[in-house]
């Protein structure tokens, strides 16, 4: 392929691009901003670090954060202390960072929004500043609001959660994660380098903005953070049921979606960043081979399992109950209890531990009663060796 255009100059798009300018390849990026600050916790979890080194090594301002505390619905609380940092970013920061490293691959950076795009010929189109150009592929990394949609359908309500959120000139050492009665969603403050994000997310087809405007006021006002002088902001976030990731076409003949466009994100955490550079990379990748139809497998392999594993547990966590409490509360009193729980949602937390190898570490390490609590979240059967001789791990 001789010349790739790519809508979009967030972590998706600005990864896609280095790969493929990398390989050789003519790469024309298009973002209305460039580096900007896009609303965002802006947090990196162990497994993005890990396959992505670089976003650690590196001497961009960021923040290492190591513990998070945990705020139940009913104002239990409880702190996890995690075996890797979560880091933390500006988006300015983190988008310019990989912009840099685009732009340093030999991919062209163009400030410049992309009107519309036509994929109906065999060379896909793209109207920018007026004028229609055409490449010979199309990369969609335009985000959660992209209008911009080939063939393919736009995500509906029940598949996207509402963000609304304040940038506060503040300072703190640690994550806080505080749960809401009968919400599907959470609030939380992310301590950046010089500042904080602090914000509320929850499902688009649930809630409403008041209510989730509501709900981030008293809880700004009762942790005493200051939002006077701090600027607001409200955005979407792709919430993946398992029909979108199952059927939603996101590759076609001659373009691709990648990163929030293509819904790559947790549903349950709202975790995207790892999801978005990943899918640059892995789109980048098959297109430098020549072979887009490769795509598809290659998310299967990486990730997609995972989100639908998170989306088939997404409204349990939120909304069911066990032993006549909130699964949230639950969770944040086993943490109190539990050595062993606890470990076990640091390592989650971080991005250490899996969905789907969770099931394996279950039994035999918790109690009953821990054990019951995961697995009526999970929706598992307990395995009937787990049922005999078990013993309860303290904390049961
Ligand atoms: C409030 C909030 C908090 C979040 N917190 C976290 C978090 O802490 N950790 C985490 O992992 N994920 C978080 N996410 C998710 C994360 O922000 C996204 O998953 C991630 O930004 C997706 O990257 P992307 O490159 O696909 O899209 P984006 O980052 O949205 O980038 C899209 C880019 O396309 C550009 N663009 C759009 N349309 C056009 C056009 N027509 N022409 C030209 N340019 C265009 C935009 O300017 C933008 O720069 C959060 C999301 C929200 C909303």
């Amino acid at each position: 392929m001789a010349e790739i255009a790519i809508i979009g100059g967030g972590p998706s798009g600005a990864m896609c691009g280095e790969q493929l300018a990398r390989a050789g390849h003519k790469v024309n990026l298009f973002d209305e901003h460039l580096a900007w600050e896009k609303p965002c916790g802006g947090g990196l979890t162990h497994k993005a670090i890990q396959c992505f080194p670089f976003l650690l090594d590196n001497s961009y301002p960021k923040k290492l954060v190591q513990s998070v505390e945990l705020i139940s619905s009913q104002d239990h609380h409880a702190t996890l202390e995690m075996p890797h940092p979560i880091v933390i970013y500006s988006r300015t920061v983190l988008n310019g960072l990989l912009l840099d490293r685009a732009r340093d691959a030999g991919c062209k950076l163009q400030r410049s929004r992309v009107m519309s795009v036509n994929t109906e010929a065999a060379k896909p189109r793209y109207c920018v500043e007026g004028e229609w150009r055409d490449a010979d592929f199309l990369v969609v990394a335009a985000g959660a609001r992209n209008h911009l949609l080939p063939e393919t359908r736009p995500l509906q309500r029940d598949e996207l959660e509402m963000t609304q959120g304040y940038f506060v000139p503040q300072n703190a050492d640690s994550i806080t994660i505080k749960f809401l009665p009968h919400f599907e969603g959470y609030i939380w403050s992310f301590p950046r380098n010089d500042h904080l994000s602090v914000g509320i997310c929850g499902s688009m087809s649930s809630h409403t903005s008041a209510e989730l405007r509501g709900h981030l006021q008293t809880f700004v006002e009762k942790h005493e953070i200051k939002t006077e002088n701090a600027k607001f902001y409200s955005h979407v976030l792709p919430s993946p049921q398992v029909r979108t990731l199952s059927e939603r076409t996101v590759v076609g003949q001659n373009w691709a979606l990648v990163g929030d466009a293509a819904a790559w994100v947790d549903p349950l955490t709202g975790e995207g960043l790892f999801y978005a550079i990943r899918s640059g990379e892995l789109l980048g990748r098959s297109l430098a081979e020549g072979c887009p139809e490769k795509y598809p497998e290659r998310i299967k392999a990486a990730f997609s399992s995972e989100l639908e594993f998170a989306a088939r547990i997404v409204r349990r966590f939120y909304r069911g109950s066990f032993l006549g409490s909130a699964v949230t509360t639950r969770m944040v009193q086993f943490i109190r209890r539990s050595p062993v729980f606890r470990q076990l949602m640091g390592d989650l937390f971080s991005g250490t531990q899996d969905y789907s190898t969770l099931k394996r570490r279950l039994w035999g390490q918790l109690g009953i009663t821990i054990s019951d609590f995961i697995s009526s979240v999970l929706n598992l059967d307990r395995p009937a060796s787990a049922r005999i001789g078990h013993t309860g791990a303290s904390g049961d």
